[in-house]
């Protein structure tokens, strides 16, 4: 990662240099251009005003004799080269070749432009192919033509020139980049590699605000990895636990009948003893197996169209025998509430509440089941008038294995997971629980979906 940002830093630098060197070079040489121009205009015209050119008859041997030829020995070491030439083209002077030797000029597009317009420039490239020769024609009085060039460097041999000072700028640029993508890099990483050292310190405050939603969600989520481990070593505990119960009385039952000491109507109820716990172990395994499938909530769902009264229903006839044993009155009332979900789960739902509120009740008591459609809502309502729940345990009857009163929960055959059942079932089917209770009035259970 720190070689990456580096590369990174480095290439970028490397870019904006090459990009502003190349810009700057033709700004620059734009610049340089126009100056060259200017002077080549400027002398040119200052020959012109001489009057040098423009009294001559067209004998090139008379120049050296006139006045004006000091003022063009000095312009001449200005490396400046001055051709005159007549009106059909023949060279007649030029300070730097034999006229003789040279061809005809009229087709020079600087001398035509002169012609037409009275004045022309252009520019070439040397032989030479760094220099560029910038020329500027003039035409004079007597239809003669000036025209006055020079060689200015070109573009490329400007470029060439400032590349070492750019090489060397850019090899800075990217030591420095080094130096600072090392320091940057170092300074990014370590509050994250702080942060990774006490996750467990949640006073911690990340030294960036960058950081923050970053920080909050590992440390949540190592909370929650830590929570759920501890819950799952209490839930393996508290399997131990209840398991051993009706194990230990079993075998003890077991022992009696081994050693003969049981006899006649004792050991009908003993025989009675050892079936009673036997069921609880299996109502026990049950609900852990439910549980732990449950627990996998990434498997899909088989969800479908569903009527949640005609399911509630049923569960309350299948219940009917179940409460008139212990006494009690069972009643359904419910209008169609189509819902989407899983009807085995529904039904275990429903179940359980009303299995509860069969057995935290009293004797007459009365159990009384709804379904109705609410603003496009199901709602399941399980209405007891049992034993209540006290407000201040009312909150933890969801958990795993929690009950209010062990001994009277045990005695009904509790285990302490059906309402952690139910909320599981709810919460797969996006359903809010409600509980209402009071010690001694009884308990509403309403289940909004
Ligand atoms: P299980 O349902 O697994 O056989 P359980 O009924 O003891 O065992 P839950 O259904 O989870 O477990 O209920 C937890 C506790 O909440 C119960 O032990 C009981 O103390 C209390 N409780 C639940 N429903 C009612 C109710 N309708 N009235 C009074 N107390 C209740
Ligand atoms: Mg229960």
């Amino acid at each position: 990662m720190k070689q990456k940002i580096n590369y990174r830093l480095a290439l970028i630098a490397l870019v904006a240099v090459m990009a502003a060197a190349v810009s700057i070079t033709l700004v620059y040489y734009r610049l340089f251009q126009d100056q060259v121009r200017k002077d080549l205009k400027v002398q040119a015209q200052l020959l012109c005003d001489t009057e040098l050119f423009q009294n001559l008859t067209e004998d090139p041997d008379g120049i050296e004799d006139t006045a004006g030829f000091t003022a063009l020995a000095k312009l001449e070491n200005d490396n400046l080269r001055i051709t005159w030439i007549s009106q059909s083209g023949r060279v007649l002077y030029d300070n730097d070749t034999d006229p003789g030797t040279m061809p005809n000029h009229l087709d020079r597009p600087e001398i035509r432009q002169a012609l037409e317009t009275g004045a022309g420039e252009s520019v070439r490239r040397s032989d030479t192919l760094n220099m560029n020769t910038f020329y500027y024609a003039l035409l004079l009085e007597n239809h003669t033509i000036l025209r006055v060039s020079t060689q200015a460097r070109s573009i490329f041999s400007v470029f060439l020139s400032a590349a070492p000072v750019i090489l060397i700028i850019c090899l800075i640029i990217i030591g420095l980049c080094v130096v600072l993508g090392h320091y940057l890099t170092a300074q990014l990483l370590r509050p994250i590699e702080m942060m990774a050292e006490q996750l467990d310190n949640t006073t911690a405050v990340p030294v960036y605000k960058e950081l923050k939603p970053f920080a909050d969600k590992i440390r949540s989520q190592h909370e929650n990895i830590l929570s759920a481990a501890t819950s799952r070593q209490d839930f393996t505990a508290n399997i131990s636990h209840e398991l051993k119960t009706p194990l230990t009385a079993i075998s003890g039952y077991a022992e009696l009948i081994e050693n003969r000491m049981v006899e006649g109507e004792h050991a009908v109820h003993i025989a009675e003893q050892i079936g009673h716990n036997a069921d609880r172990l299996l109502s026990l395994i049950n609900d852990i197996i439910k549980l732990s499938e449950l627990d996998h909530s990434e498997l899909p769902r088989h969800f479908s169209e569903v009527d949640l009264s005609e399911i509630a229903g049923e569960c309350c006839r299948n219940m009917q025998v179940a409460a008139a044993q212990c006494g009690i009155r069972l009643s359904f009332r419910g209008s169609p509430a189509v819902i989407r979900g899983e009807r085995e789960l529904l039904k275990e739902l429903v179940e359980n509440l009303v299995q509860n509120a069969i057995r935290y009740n009293r004797e007459n008591g009365y159990v009384r089941v709804s379904v109705t459609a609410e603003k496009g809502r199901a709602v399941l309502t399980v209405e007891d008038n049992g034993i209540g729940i006290p407000e201040d345990k009312q909150g933890r009857i969801f958990e795993r294995f929690y009950r209010v009163d062990k001994s009277r929960s045990r005695e009904t055959g509790g285990t302490g997971l059906g309402l952690a059942i139910v909320k599981h079932i709810a919460e797969i089917h996006q359903a809010e629980i409600g509980l209402t209770s009071r010690v001694g009035a009884g308990t509403t259970v309403t289940v909004t979906f």
